[in-house]
């Protein structure tokens, strides 16, 4: 039997999942075997285009061939021409989920094309449309774009209790920062308030720490053409995304760094790392701070009875930490970087469910899953139908 996936189109990385025969979500392995792709196209050359892993690291010796970042672009005119061929954001979006789906079914066996896409809560109808405009030029069926914190939610809320409960989903990505509060009536998630920054994310905590490694390199080395050569910033670019994620469970991390017959190991402690980053942890806050100011004023709503960590850059411990001292929260660190397209599966299975019981009836195999995966197949419907 077909499955549809649940896809988590990331602003730098994306994931796919699918409901096993228990009703779990799973999340496919890319043909790298990874959990996670990078949103990263490269047009190697005249019909060959790379998506994923191999693309990103491309960036380092081929930086103008190499699209990141695109879902910053989308709903806007954004363009560029690779070997005479323009394409647009929709069109670079479609590369990668062509590639995450093709890659989900080949490591699956599982061949479907029916697809469930995620967006930011804030993406308007614009940027919604461009999404699923992608989704129809990769040659999927797509069923519906969901809101990322509900998917979140809709992934936490099979397995816990979230019924009466007000949600608040902290996601810090790649590229974007969103806070959504949400409540559970009945099964059903109302969408209370959005607040973000679409243009905060990993991505800054890598820019302040590749000026760090830089400055340290230089003055260790006297190399100071170090910071006008392209390749070596993309090199340490790299290694500051790598230190960064060390740095989430290990105190120090060591950096060996050459060029053109210098060399130095560089050390950067979490402390530091830390300290470096306050200002920016202190944004995520303040925007926090705001939704939950909005929260009073428009809902009357002052508790927050839930507090979930979406994106890989919450694993960076001074942001539960923060969030702890600041308001007083014990947020829960659920799958990260992998329940957006958890979530987005249940919710991609819900509404195949309710298709195919309005046309003809369920089969049992279908019924029988969505059962195991607790899914309120009117609810998913209601939401489904809100947010489409
Ligand atoms: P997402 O878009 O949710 O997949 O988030 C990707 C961002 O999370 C990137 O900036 C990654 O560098 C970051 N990230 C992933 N794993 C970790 C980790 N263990 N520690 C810190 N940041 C991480």
């Amino acid at each position: 039997m077909s499955r549809p996936f649940g896809i988590d189109l990331g602003t730098t990385y994306s994931a796919v999942a699918t409901l096993d025969d228990s009703g779990t979500p799973r999340v496919t392995r890319n043909e790298n075997g990874e959990e996670t792709t990078p949103s990263v196209v490269w047009f190697e050359g005249p019909g060959s285009v790379v998506v994923g892993s191999t693309a990103k690291e491309s960036a380092v010796v081929d930086p103008d061939s190499v699209i990141s970042l695109v879902k910053r672009q989308m709903g806007t005119t954004w363009s560029q021409t690779f070997f005479g061929d323009k394409y647009t954001a929709e069109s670079v979006s479609a590369l990668i989920l062509r590639n995450l789906v093709d890659g989900a079914v080949a490591t699956t066996g599982n061949d479907s094309r029916d697809v469930v896409i995620t967006v930011p809560a804030y993406f308007g109808q614009l940027e919604r449309e461009a999404t699923k405009a992608a989704g129809v030029i990769a040659g999927l069926n797509v069923l519906s774009i969901v809101p990322e914190p509900v998917a979140a939610a809709l992934h936490y809320g099979v397995s816990n209790d979230v019924d009466g409960r007000t949600i608040l989903v902290f996601d810090l990505g790649g590229g974007t920062f969103d806070v959504s509060v949400m409540t559970v009536a009945d099964g059903k998630f109302h969408v209370l308030v959005t607040d973000g920054d679409a243009s905060l994310g990993g991505t800054d905590w890598d820019n302040d720490l590749v000026q760090l490694i830089l400055e340290r390199y230089v003055s260790e080395t006297g190399d100071v053409d170090a910071a006008f050569d392209e390749q070596f910033i993309q090199e340490i670019t790299t290694k500051a995304e790598q230190t960064k994620k060390a740095l989430s469970t290990a105190e120090q991390k060591r950096l060996p760094l050459r060029r053109d017959g210098n060399s130095a190991t560089i050390v950067v402690t979490r402390t530091e790392f830390t300290d470096l980053t306050r200002p920016l942890l202190q944004d995520t806050i303040s925007v926090t701070r705001r939704a939950l100011s909005t929260l009073e004023e428009k809902h009357g709503i002052t508790t927050i009875d839930e507090v979930i960590l979406v994106g890989g850059s919450t694993r960076m411990p001074a942001v539960p930490e923060a969030l702890a001292s600041t308001f007083g929260w014990s947020p829960k660190v659920h799958d990260p970087d992998l329940a957006v397209a958890k979530g987005a599966a249940v919710f991609a299975l819900g509404r195949q469910v309710h298709a195919s019981a309005e046309r003809s009836g369920n089969s049992a195999a279908v019924t029988a899953i969505a059962q195991n995966a607790r899914l309120d197949v009117s609810a998913v419907a209601a939401i489904a139908n809100k947010e489409t």
